[in-house]
Formats: structure tokens, C-alpha cells, sequence
């Protein structure tokens, strides 16, 4: 089947099934890759800079609302894989989630 068919043929889903669909190409083709989860897995694997100060040397710190917490060695700060980003302080963040999908 060509692409264009499949185009075709998409327009005749509901929005739900166009988003399963969406998903499940996702997850088997692992070509999408979330930018918090990969920001996420490079602070664990501490490869990933302080977004203070952009040190290097930081450990964990315990965890803040379900959140991994560093701390930096060079800045003497603390933060999250959200610190810096827009959705560093949203406090329902499962909310987004749903609306992301
Ligand atoms: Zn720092």
C-alpha cells in the first residue's frame, strides 16, 4: 500500500483512532523520543549540565513531587528536569500529558 493511499484512507478515521494509530507507530518505530525523557535519562546519566550554571558535576537530591532533585557541586542549587523550561511551574502536569497525546 502506498503512502498516499494511506493518507487517503486516514481521513475517514475519527480523531481517536487517528491518535491510537499515532501512538502504537510510536511506540513500535521508537522514533519519537520526548524532549523531558531524554532530558531526563541524559541527567541520570549524568551527561547533562546544570541549567543554572551549566557545571557539569551534580548528583541526585533527593525527590521533589514525584520529580528526580540535583544538586550542583559548582552553584550549590538545586533542581529538576523541569528548572528552566515552561513547565517548571505547572502543578498538574498530568493534565498536559493528557492533552500532549
Ligand atoms: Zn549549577
Amino acid at each position: 500500500m502506498d503512502i498516499y493511499k494511506i493518507k487517503e484512507a486516514q481521513l475517514n478515521l475519527s480523531v481517536e483512532e487517528r491518535r491510537t494509530i499515532l501512538l502504537e507507530i510510536e511506540e513500535e518505530s521508537d522514533l519519537h523520543i520526548p524532549v523531558l525523557e531524554n532530558r531526563r535519562q541524559k541527567l541520570n546519566d549524568n551527561i547533562s549540565i546544570c541549567p543554572h550554571c551549566s557545571g557539569k558535576k551534580y548528583c541526585k537530591h533527593g525527590k521533589d513531587k514525584g520529580s528526580q532533585r540535583y544538586y550542583c557541586n559548582t552553584c550549590r542549587r538545586t533542581f529538576t528536569e523541569y528548572t528552566g523550561t515552561w513547565l517548571a511551574g505547572i502543578h498538574k502536569r498530568n493534565l498536559l500529558l493528557i492533552i500532549y497525546i
